[in-house]
This record gives structure tokens, sequence and C-alpha cells, in this order.
């Protein structure tokens, strides 16, 4: 029986969702979880159709959906429920959680084009025609073929084609019809040929003659045969406008060609280690399989030192899983560890790229969205992701790993602002999976619930063949000050001990916590910092793309040359980034082949792979980054791992901190020696005596656990209490401090009953994206209370007319900025 109305979630920041009427010809194809194409104001929008229903309200005029835009609905009947659950306990507006679930192209307009097939491509270029159909429709193809062999379908209308002409064409093979994004192409490259070489015209006498960069973009595609574009202009070096003028003198030609999907060169040649497991990792598989056996919810924690071989037990843990006929999602905290996870899963479990498909935001939206279908579509078994992989649409999902769980990359901080984490466990929770966590590190709410009991834990004590720990040692940056009287970032021993690396032919790992060249900008003058205009924080100093950048809104700025507020010409730069070291050790080794991976070098999946493919295979001694580097990295001949600014992460003021130094470091440490060549880790710091930097350099988590649980307790924070975070926000100042007045006046009646609020003060970032930010901390031992308190906060905002948009809650936040 179908339903004439259905409950739309819309992308936009509302807690609601909106009602549809359901056109008689839509019926068949409007299901909950299918997205669609609907009015909105004066807009068209398309949403997820969250239930079909038989009534609409009756206060509202009641507009048709436009369009039903899948023929499988988007989103399974478990992934609505989930983002229910999300919408709910983050108080998340429910168009925004929807959004976050679903594939990117929901929110690109589709379009149909006419596209030219190979036999369209070569009956474009034969010379003879003979009857007079036969010369429209050349005139059409050649038409094609110039545009670079796709035109969108309304363009081909205009030039007077009907439908029935073209599906002639169709039928004949000459071209296809396809539904593809707006704007997107990528799906297709174009490639360029040198003309005298395909033998399709032979124009090599009558060209003109070519200048020295023609000569390079002849000799290049002469020596390689045709190539992309892309490609063609870093090999030639030179611009496209030479191609496009070469094209245009007709010494080149070009066409679109379609990127082939399964072609990965990362896999070429790639063998994945084959270990029988040892003792501890087969104790720990077999209770993995014993939950599996139970065949119910329940959640593992593998606490395993650095290279004690986790990856190892999540692969056999998968293999399982399927063997059961049942599916797996893989999470790990950064893009650049699903490429090594991706690839070892694409070697254990589906001959290239069938079975395994690899979710992250450094694929371009339509890499994603096909990646995406695949899954929903079954052709997937196994999803490798970073957080929103979480919403894979995989079926009869049997386990859900998440590695390094402690990371805060899991968590997202814009709305829906939800750890991708404890999503995990609640959807293997409903859809009776068994959730695997795994760290050397665990957080403490982890480690504690597998304390409790609630989680079942498995350690693996050691690392693999007994390989030993890597050395750690402490630079005490005073002292080092002391001797040398320098404030150079590589102290006096850092400098030994890439040396001693560079004689011995194995490789360094240096890492800082900031990127860009410097991170703060002050005048020498009047003391001024030069900050964002929309936030409160100093502004960072890029020199390759010579410009000041905003890490927080993205906006730029020009060098001051003068300070802004005093014109004194006394600007000084400080704090010094990752480019700013790699720039350090370049003079510093002149000899050594060193290259750099941030957030700046690294931005797509290509750029990854060149890097740590090169560093990997050794092609690189250095390697400089930010945290990215940290962790879950298996580099084998690593003996040395340095670290610039240990300390840089305590001074926030956040109770995190020492946590999340202490997790860093023991990370950090983790990655120097772990094949057969011993390990040694130098961390500068200025605190040495602090405990988290003390107890990482004896890499003894549980001397950590213990000590930073006291203090958690006795000053009542995470896992004893409950948090949560909520900042009033405008860009009125005014209208901000009225607000947060008003929530106050909302808050107090409910302080000290069984709950502790903060606030209202101004946060520690008190502007930010141009909007003034005011914050309440709201600390409870029971969640439930803290659950009800703000459910009654939205009904309040809206009895006082406080736009929804003005208040944000974090609930377990990890950063109170
Ligand atoms: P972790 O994630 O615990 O830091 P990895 O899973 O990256 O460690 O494993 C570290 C290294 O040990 C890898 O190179 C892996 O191939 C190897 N390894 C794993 N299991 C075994 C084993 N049973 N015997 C020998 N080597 C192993
Ligand atoms: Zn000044
Ligand atoms: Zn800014």
């Amino acid at each position: 029986m179908s339903l004439p109305f259905c409950n739309v979630a819309l992308p936009l920041p509302l807690r609601t969702a909106f009602t549809y009427a359901i056109p008689d010809t839509l019926r068949d194809s409007v299901q909950p979880g299918s997205r669609v194409l609907v009015p909105f104001r004066n807009k068209s929008l398309v949403g997820v159709v969250l239930e079909c229903v038989q009534h609409a309200p009756e206060s509202t005029k009641i507009r048709d959906i436009t369009k039903a835009l899948d023929f499988l609905p988007a989103l399974t009947p478990k992934l609505i429920e989930l983002g229910h659950w999300i919408a709910g306990y983050y108080l998340a507006p429910v168009g925004e959680v929807f959004r976050a679930m679903l594939p990117p192209v929901t929110e690109l307009r589709i379009e149909r084009q006419i596209a030219l097939t190979d036999s369209g491509r070569a009956a474009a270029h034969k010379q003879a025609v003979t009857t007079s159909a036969n010369q429209q429709h050349h005139a059409l193809l050649s038409q094609l073929a110039e545009k670079g062999g796709v035109m969108p379908f309304a363009s081909v209308v205009k030039l007077g084609w009907d439908d029935a002409a073209l599906q002639r064409l169709r039928r004949a093979g000459l071209i296809e019809i396809r539904q593809s994004m707006l704007g997107r192409k990528a799906k297709t490259q174009r490639v360029i040929a040198w003309k005298g070489a395909t033998g399709l015209v032979a124009a090599a006498e009558q060209t003109p003659a070519c200048d020295a960069k023609a000569e390079g973009v002849k000799s290049a595609l002469q020596a390689r045969g045709p190539l992309p574009l892309s490609q063609l202009l870093r090999v030639a070096r030179v611009s496209r406008s030479v191609i496009e003028r070469m094209l245009r003198d007709g010494l080149l030609e070009s066409w679109e060609e379609r990127v082939d999907p399964a072609e990965d060169p990362f896999d070429a040649g790639y063998v994945p280690p084959a270990h029988d497991l040892n003792a501890e990792q087969e104790s720990a598989l077999k209770l993995v399989r014993a939950r599996f056996e139970l065949g119910e919810f329940g959640v593992l924690l593998l606490h395993g030192v650095t290279g004690s071989g986790k990856t190892e037990v999540y692969l056999r843990a998968v293999q399982e899983t399927l063997a059961r006929g049942k599916t797996a999602i893989i999470l790990v905290p950064e893009i650049a560890l699903t490429l090594w996870i991706g690839r070892q899963c694409r070697a254990w479990f589906g001959a290239r790229f069938e079975g395994v498909a690899v979710l992250h935001s450094a694929l371009s939206d339509v890499e994603r969205a096909r990646e995406w279908w695949r899954v929903r579509n079954g052709e997937a078994r196994v999803v490798v992701g970073t957080r929103s992989a979480i919403f894979a649409p995989l079926q009869n999902l049997g386990l859900i790993i998440v590695d390094e769980e402690q990371e805060s990359s899991y968590k997202q901080e814009e709305t829906p602002r939800y750890h991708g984490r404890d999503v995990a466990i609640v959807r293997a929770k409903m859809e009776n999976a068994a959730a695997l966590l795994g760290s050397a590190t665990p957080s403490l709410e982890t480690y504690h619930h597998a304390r409790n009991g609630k989680y079942e834990l498995l350690t693996l004590a050691s690392r693999v063949e007994q390989r030993a720990m890597a050395r750690v040692e402490i630079v005490d940056l005073r002292e080092d000050f002391a001797k040398t009287h320098q404030t150079s970032p590589i102290s006096s021993a850092l400098q030994t001990g890439i040396q001693e690396c560079l004689a011995q032919k194995t490789q360094a790992l240096v890492l800082i916590n900031r990127r860009g060249y410097s991170w703060s900008v002050l005048c020498r003058s009047c003391g001024a910092p030069v900050q964002c205009e929309n936030c409160s924080i100093s502004m960072t100093h890029h020199k390759q793309r010579n410009r000041l950048e905003c890490h927080y809104c993205g906006s730029l700025k020009p060098i001051p040359k003068l300070c802004p507020k005093c014109q004194s010409k006394y600007v000084y730069f400080f704090g010094e980034g990752s480019e700013h070291l790699e720039e350090r050790l370049r003079k510093e080794f002149p000899g050594a082949r060193i290259a750099r991976l941030d957030r700046d070098t690294a931005r797509t999946k290509r750029q990854y792979q060149e890097t740590l493919g090169a560093f990997a295979s050794g092609a690189l001694d250095i390697l400089v980054g930010t945290q990215m580097l940290a962790k879950g990295h298996d580099f084998q001949r690593v003996t040395l791992v340095g670290v610039v600014s240990a300390d840089s992460s305590l001074s926030l003021p956040d109770f995190r901190a020492a946590e999340r130094t202490f997790q860093l470091l023991t990370q950090v440490a983790g990655r120097a020696g772990r094949g057969e060549l011993p390990g040694r880790v130098l961390i500068q710091t200025f605190y040495p005596e602090h405990y988290a930097i003390q107890d990482a350099v004896k890499q003894d988590y549980l001397a950590f656990y213990e000590r930073e649980t006291q203090f958690r307790r006795v000053m009542a924070y995470p896992p004893f209490t409950s948090l949560a975070n909520v900042i009033v926000r405008d860009a009125d100042l005014q209208k901000a401090i009225r607000w947060s007045r008003q929530l106050s006046e909302y808050f107090s009646p409910h302080d000290g009953k069984g709950l502790r609020i903060l606030g209202p003060a101004a946060a520690p970032l008190a502007r930010l994206k141009r909007e003034y930010r005011f914050q309440f901390l709201l600390k409870s031992p029971r969640r439930s209370v803290l659950a009800d308190v703000l459910s009654g906060a939205m009904t309040y905002l809206e009895l006082k007319e406080i736009p929804e948009t003005a208040v944000l809650v974090d609930m377990d936040p990890l950063s109170l900025m």
C-alpha cells in the first residue's frame, strides 16, 4: 500500500523535517531512504525521505515532490534509524545529519549528457559520407568531437536534434546518453596526442614551425604516447595555454577518455605480508571469534602496544566476518592510513577493487559517490575509510573496526558534531554486530569501560617477533639553549641523530605540530598581533604561497609590510611551522632527500600516495610532517623519530591536554624501530618532568591511566562525568549577549540538581567566522539529566524566538575552544 505523503529531511540547519505530497506518478519510486527533489521557498532542494505517512499537518500548504532521484533508496532503514539517533543524542538538526550521511551528489543537479562512443568518435573522423541522413549524423558527431566528446542534452536539443534522432544514433552505437552530475566531468579526462602520431591525419608537413616549448610537448608525446592533460603539463613543464595554442594550430589532438576506476598504480606489484599469528594475536582472535559465535552485539577493545601486529588481527577478523556472509567497516583516523589498509584489504579480500571500497574526503565528489554507490549496490563488502565511512550503506553488517579509537579526528567539529567511534558502537548495536576498537593508547573512556567489564579487553603486550620498543630520550630544551644559545627547533641532539641516520642510510621522521611557515605574526613596536578579521586568532604565515591564512575560517591576507596598527615596519614572525622546519632541514642536510607531508602538501589521494609511497620505498631520507605522520604507519627503515615540540599541546587550557600529549608521544615513539633495525626517539620539551611526558618515555600506558583517572575523578571530568558544551553565537555582539542571558535564565534553576552549569563566559575562541561566542559548560554524572535539560533548552529557544542556528550544542566535546 502506498501512502500519499512523506516527511523529507532537507539540507538546512533546522531541527524539523518537511511534509510533501507524493504525486501518483511517483508512488512507486518514493520510499523511505529515497532522495527526492522538492520545492522549498523559491528553490529546489535535494532531500531524503525519512518516512511515508497517511496524513499531512493541516496548518500548512503541502507541495508536491518534483522528482524522485533514486531507483534504489539511498539510505537503508537501519541508516535512517541511525540518523535519528544522531539527531537526538547530539541535538543536531535532522537535515544536517542526513546531509552528512548521503553521498556527495545529493546537492548537485543531475544532467543528461550526450557522449560519443568509440565508434562514434571514429565515425566523426571519417571523411567520406554518402547519404544525406549520414551527413546530418556526421555533423552532430563532429560537433560532439569538437566539444571534447560530451555535450549537455539541452545544448544538443538547441542545435535542432530531437529525442527520436538521438535514440537512433544511440541504437547505432555512435553515442550514449548518460546521467551526470552537473559541472563534474572528473569521470573522464582529457587526453592529448601528437597529431602526426595517430595516423588519423597526416598533418606533419603543413604544420607551423615549433618553438622551444612546443618542441618539449612534442618530444614528451612522441616518447610516451598520448598523455592525460594534467600529466602532460607536468612532464613538459608548460602552461595550459601552450597546449591550447598547439591544439588550435592543429599540432595536437585531444579527446575525453574515461578514467578507469580499477587502475590504482599504488597497488602494482604489491604483495601483502603473510604471517602466522603469534600466540597473543591468536588468543585475541579467538575472543573475537567467540563474539561472532554468540552472534550478538558486543564491544571489544584490542589494546596492543605499537608494532604488536594489530592490523593482522583486524584483517583476520574481517576475513571471518566475510566467511559468515556478513560485511565489515574499518575506520582509520587519517586519510593517509586508508592507503595502507585499503591496499592490504584489496589484496586480501578482492581481486582489484572488487569487494573493497575506500571512502575519505581526499577523493573527488565523483569518486566518492561512485565508491558509495558500489557499496549501496552490494558490490563492495568491506569498507575502509575515515570518520564518515561509518555511514557506509552496507547491509548485513557483522563487524566495525575502529583503529586508533582515541584519535580526536573521529570527532566531527562541525554540525553534526558526532563522534565516529561512538556512532560506530551505536550502529553495531543496531545491526547486532561486533565493534572492535583498537589502540596502543586507548582513550580513558574506553579503557575505563574495558576495566569495568562493559567492553571485553584483548591485550597484545609485546611487539611482533619480540622486537624491542624504541628507546625514548628527552631533550631538555632549556639545557640545550644554555649550551648552544640557539633557538633553532632542531636541537644539537636531533641534529646529530639525523646525521647518524643519513650515515647509516636509514630513515628519519621529524614531527612538528603546526603547519605553515610561522604561526604567529606580531608587531615588535606596539605588540599588536596580526589577527584574522573574522576570528580572534593569529593568522599563519605561508611562505611559498606568500600570504597569511586563517586556519579556522580560511580567510587570506597579503603579508603586511607595516604593522596595521602603528605603521611600524618591525613586523615579526615567530612560532615555526612545518614549512619552516622543512626549509631548515634542507639547509642543514643539503645532501639528504627530504619531503614534507601535511595538509598543505597533501590534498588529493595522489599526493598522499606519492609522498608516502616514496618514503616507504626508501626514495626519501627524511620525512617532515604534522600529526598525520604520528600514527599507524608501518615504515620499516625508520630508526629515528624526532618530536620538535612535545609540549605545545600541554599548555592548552583543556582537561584532555595531558592525555593528548601522552597519546601523541607514545604513538610517535611507536613509529621507530618497527623493522629489524632498532629505533630511537628524541622528544624535545620544556617540561621534561610532566607525567604525561615521563610516562610516554616509559611507554607505560597503565601508569598513565591510573594517574590520569585519579585526576579526572577528583575534578569530575569524563569518564566520571558527562559534558556538554553549549555555544551561543551571532555576528551581532548585542544579540549574542542577550541570548546568552536568556539561556542563562533557563539554565540557572537546574544548576545544582544533579547538574553543574558553568557560564556564560566568553568562549576561548571569542570570535570565530565573524561571530561572537559565549559558552556554557554543563556537567553531570548522569547523562540522562544532561539530555533532559538540553532538550528543554531547545523548546525554550523556540518559545523565546531565539534562532536555532544561534545555539550550538557539543555533546561529549573533545575540545572546549
Ligand atoms: P600495530 O598496528 O600494532 O602497530 P602492525 O599491525 O602495523 O602493528 O604490525 C607491525 C608489523 O608486524 C607489520 O609489518 C606486520 O606485517 C608485522 N607482523 C604482524 N603480525 C606478525 C607476526 N605474527 N609475525 C611477524 N610479523 C608480524
Ligand atoms: Zn605596531
Ligand atoms: Zn579566521
